[in-house]
């Protein structure tokens, strides 16, 4: 074993060690011959509380030898229990369970669809999204991410999803028409690159909506769930939408999605016209309030605030020192991207930080993504700093390979 200790909190075959001294540190992983890594991707922006997170583990144990499905034939006290916490928490007025977030995607833009039809246009059933988006990976929402790698292969792209440059206020206004039905944007763009939209961009969209009569549907699959140190990255921009989908954090990493919405779309989206046999079953809504439970508790997204303040400034730090490999620093929150210099690979550059005991995600746009647990500390972000300032290193092209490229 390494240095001789027992790496705490596992045993040898790599499952939590069940000592109960065994000292759980959530933002750590271990291999199963005794190497251990501090997270900073949290297996894509969704473990938001770790690993092995006892309040969670409890929950989900204690609902286990209960009852995990029954089906929505039935009233499930924990999905309404989570239901009517998030109204509580948002802008929304009704909420519906999925399991995962291209299915949350998914039901979104039925919702806008199903809205104006209902309210006498059917002929709207145009999304306007943006360049760099992620959306998910079922049939439609290839279409509404739009980008062609993805989508080859899969036959002819599903219709009513137009794509403008994002941040750009004319080209969506130029986009606006007699069928559009709704503005579609992830408030940072995830897998596209840890891309941030301007907060006054994200108020202009509210605005336009207002005025053409459309729909906001923002996808808070990645950036919500306190991700941005806020419960969802929108209220930084002081707007509310009219629907939006979660998953990702939400379930702290049992599968779990939502659509979050008003009144006025959800009404429409009764039962019969949309449907789940899995959704907002007692063991996934268990989980999710056990997020909950530890992420509305009083002071923890100040906490989450406050330790991406810190990864910030340690990270624009690191990119003075670094020039050579890192380009600038971008994000919200605990979603933070390097972009990194043209001849530094991304996925080279994730390699090396492996190979450094550090977890991380790469992104679009050759962006080192930064996406550790919600519960990471002071200490673990400075250790994290640490680790990237010896990648950045290994990474650094002597003169040599300067010279010769
Ligand atoms: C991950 C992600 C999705 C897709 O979620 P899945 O659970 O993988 O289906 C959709 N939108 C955004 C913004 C994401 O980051």
């Amino acid at each position: 074993m390494a240095n001789g200790a027992w790496p705490r909190g596992v045993t040898e075959d790599g499952s939590r060690d069940p000592r109960p001294d065994a000292d759980l540190q959530p933002a750590w992983l271990y291999t199963a011959d005794g190497r251990r890594f501090l997270d900073f991707g949290a297996g894509i922006a969704t473990s938001s509380l770790g690993h092995g997170h006892p309040h969670l583990v409890k929950t989900i144990a204690e609902q286990a030898a209960r009852v995990m499905h029954v089906s929505n034939l039935y009233r499930v006290p924990q999905a309404e229990e989570l239901a009517a916490r998030h109204v509580a928490a948002s802008f929304a007025e009704s909420v519906f369970f999925c399991n995962s977030g291209a299915e949350a995607n998914e039901g979104m833009v039925k919702a806008v669809r199903k809205y104006h039809a209902e309210t006498g246009h059917p002929e709207r059933f145009h999304m306007i999204c943006f360049e760099g988006a992620f959306h998910g990976r079922t049939l439609a929402m290839l279409s509404a991410t739009g980008n062609e790698k993805y989508l080859a292969g899969f036959g002819p792209p599903v219709q009513g999803f137009d794509h403008v440059p994002f941040g750009n206020m004319n080209a969506v206004r130029d986009a606006i028409g007699p069928h559009t039905a709704g503005i579609m944007i992830e408030p940072v763009q995830g897998e596209g690159g840890v891309r941030p939209a301007d907060l006054r961009f994200l108020k202009e969209l509210r605005a336009v909506c207002d005025e053409f009569g459309l729909l906001l549907a923002l996808d808070e699959v990645q950036t919500g769930m306190g991700r941005s140190g806020k419960l969802w990255a929108h209220q930084w921009a002081g707007i509310e939408p009219d629907v939006m989908s979660s998953a990702k954090g939400i379930g702290g990493g049992f599968p779990l999605g939502a659509i979050l919405a008003k009144e006025k779309v959800a009404k429409y989206l009764k039962p019969g016209t949309h449907g789940t046999t899995y959704g907002g079953g007692p063991l996934a809504c268990a989980a999710g309030n056990a997020v909950l439970d530890v992420m509305l508790a009083p002071g923890f997204l100040d906490q989450v605030d406050a330790v991406a303040r810190l990864l910030w400034k340690g990270l624009l730090d690191l990119a003075q020192r670094h020039p050579k490999v890192i380009e600038g620093v971008q994000g919200a929150g605990l979603l933070l991207g390097m972009k990194l210099r043209p001849e530094i690979l991304n996925g080279e550059m994730q390699a090396a930080a492996v190979a450094e005991g550090l977890l991380t995600v790469a992104a679009g746009m050759n962006v080192l993504r930064l996406a550790p647990p919600l519960i990471i500390t002071e200490a673990e972000v400075t250790e994290a700093l640490r680790l990237l300032d010896r990648t950045c290193l290994r990474m650094t092209p002597s003169a040599a390979q300067v010279a010769a490229k």
